[in-house]
């Protein structure tokens, strides 16, 4: 497994090979009706060149984690703690201007809607040309050179001349390819990106997919691959980790996590996906309910609302007891690891087809 997650309660020391390092993240929200403990005790590891996943309905943190490693939550607001290292360098108690050499040079980020990231009033090109000539001191001739340069690098025809268009004269599918493009334009060594193919419709979706593969082979970045789509990862991510209500209740390589998944709520997500070679006469099964507040979360396991295997485990422990990841491959549940496994077999394996 390359990219190695530890234990959120206990977290461990740093996995020396990988260049992104979140150790015991908590990030939590001052509202008119509380505190909204957004991010509760996450740590893993990213390693150069390798794509980890970050699974999860809306709310479960995989946003506001990724936001928090950029240091684009509103300072006033949020308080963070917890250890996020890039490279080395401690971005929590990074100073603005600090952050500021950091996003869109070391660390860029694609958004799910590009016109809300692109402004109108300005070329295509301009747009990337600009963290080129900031982060590289490049001319701006050199810059538009380099803007042009990867305008053909994400497979725009014509880019010399698209580069003088504005943003609402592309396709949503060339915009989400002039957005990689302004992220990698300074080759930075992590892309985040934010269900980057959500908005788009199946084939320009599964363009956008391999055009990053492709990129990450040339650039080398670390990627952090935001979906609640467990389907869209599937050949995209090295590595899983699956959110719910602030921390990660399962994590593996994509292989282990697709193959024999340990953790209720995995077993949920498959269960609500629609797969194109199962059968039509089987129903999508959604999960239960609806993910918690998380100003007054559960307590015990923050699943265990919505959770139908609870009484296999016995006793009140998902209730009174929070389940803690333990190192490696892993799975935040109270069950056995016998009763996960035969569990996945006899029950939840026959409905995926
Ligand atoms: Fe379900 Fe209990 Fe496991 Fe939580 S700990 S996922 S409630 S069985």
């Amino acid at each position: 497994m390359t990219t190695l997650t530890k234990d959120a309660g206990t977290p461990a020391p740093a996995d020396a090979g990988a260049f992104l390092s979140v150790r015991d993240l908590h990030v939590s929200f001052k509202t008119e009706d509380g505190v909204v403990r957004a991010v509760d005790g996450l740590s893993f590891d990213l390693a150069r060149g390798k794509t980890l996943g970050i699974v999860g309905e809306s709310g479960s943190g995989k946003s506001v984690t990724n936001l928090t490693i950029l240091g684009l939550h509103n300072p006033q607001f949020t308080t963070v703690e917890g250890e996020i290292l890039l490279d080395g360098q401690e971005l929590i108690t990074a100073r603005e201007s600090e952050l500021e050499k950091v996003r869109g040079n070391k660390a860029a980020m694609i958004f799910q809607d590009p016109l809300t990231a692109l402004s109108p009033y300005y070329t295509v090109g301009r747009q990337i040309a600009e963290p080129f000539m900031k982060h590289r001191g490049a001319s701006k001739r050199a810059a538009w050179d380099r803007a042009v340069e990867m305008l053909a690098k994400v497979g725009i025809p014509n880019p010399k001349e698209r580069a003088k268009d504005y943003p609402h004269q592309f396709s949503g599918g060339m915009r989400q390819r002039a957005m990689i493009a302004m992220a990698l334009v300074c080759d930075p060594d992590l892309l985040i990106a934010d269900e980057p193919t959500t908005a788009l419709d199946v084939t320009v979706q599964a363009q956008i997919l391999d055009l990053l593969k492709d990129l990450q082979q040339e650039f080398g970045s670390g990627i952090i691959f935001i979906t609640h789509d467990l389907g869209v990862i599937a050949d995209m991510a090295d590595d899983i980790m699956v959110m719910y209500a602030g921390s990660a209740v399962e994590r593996g390589t994509t292989d282990e996590v697709l193959r024999a998944p340990q953790h209720p709520y995995t077993w949920g997500l498959l269960n609500s996906m629609p797969r194109l070679d199962s059968d039509l006469a089987m129903p999508l099964t959604p999960i239960p309910g609806a993910p918690p507040s998380l100003l007054t979360p559960p307590s015990g396991c923050r699943f265990h609302p919505r959770c139908t295997f609870q009484d296999r485990v016995g006793g009140n422990r998902c209730v009174t007891e929070r389940p803690l990841l333990g190192p490696d491959r892993a799975s935040a549940c109270h069950l056995t690891a016998d009763q996960k496994h035969t569990i996945f077999i006899e029950e939840i394996k026959p409905r995926l087809g």
